[in-house]
């Protein structure tokens, strides 16, 4: 379905969240105070605004409440951000994500309307922390404060040349298997019970995030 987007701040995450919904088929308006950041995105941008977000009157004449989704993509202007998602709450927006740049700011968003909050400094860096901490674990995504998803490994022989329903991890280890990604371009998703594991596939496993680090460590162990 298309809809129509609001981009305020085209810095790194701004500009890659608005190439990303552009290369989705989505209309999107961005809009920064920087001409050299506008001019930018003019070619790659539905339309590209060069304006100060914190001016009320701008925000109306663009006709902000009238797009689905407004993102405030401005980081190091804590106020500029909050005022911003602020006018763009009362002036009806139906829905706003807002960059965090840490707690505070994040639960001052909250409070007054944003209807996302999103950290993506400090998700990367949980991200990156968990690939660091194993080298079986290729990405790790908290879907809540118990739940993980990650993607891990397969070097224990012991779980090669099995099937899924072999080896049954939901009973052993507590974890759903969502996806076996194996080599570079295969990726089978639901995988059934009759799959094979290799030696070297990668399980896309969900769980608590204790029983997901459990079966990490006999996954990688040999
Ligand atoms: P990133 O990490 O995404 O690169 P950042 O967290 O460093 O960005 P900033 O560079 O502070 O964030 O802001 C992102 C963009 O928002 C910048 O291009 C800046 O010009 C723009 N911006 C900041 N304040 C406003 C404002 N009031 N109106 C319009 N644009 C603004």
């Amino acid at each position: 379905m298309k809809k129509n987007f609001a981009i305020i701040g085209l810095g790194r995450f701004g500009g890659s969240i608005c190439r990303t919904l552009i290369e989705a088929g989505q209309e999107v308006l961005v809009m920064d105070k920087s001409e050299e950041r506008v001019n930018e995105y003019m070619n790659i941008a539905t339309h590209a605004v060069m304006a100060n977000a914190q001016d009320e009157a701008t925000l109306k004449s663009l006709g902000i409440r009238n797009f689905d989704h407004v993102i405030v993509a401005i980081g190091e202007d804590i106020q500029a951000s909050i005022l911003v998602t602020l006018m763009a709450k009362e002036l009806g927006v139906p829905f706003i994500t807002a960059k965090a740049q840490n707690e505070y700011h994040a639960r001052v968003l909250e409070k007054i309307g944003a209807d996302k909050v999103v950290h993506p400094e400090r998700d990367m860096g949980k991200r990156i922390a968990h690939h660091l901490v194993s080298k079986n674990i290729l990405d790790y995504l908290e879907l809540s404060d118990e739940f993980s998803l990650a993607e891990i490994r397969v070097t224990n022989k012991k779980f090669c040349q099995k099937s899924l329903l072999t080896l049954n991890f939901r009973q052993k280890f507590n974890v759903t298997v969502v996806a076996i990604r194996r080599g570079k371009n295969e990726l089978i998703v639901s995988p059934s019970a009759s799959e094979i594991v290799l030696i070297e596939d990668c399980l896309l496993v969900v769980g608590s995030t204790d029983c997901v680090r459990n079966l990490d460590d006999k996954l990688g162990s040999t």
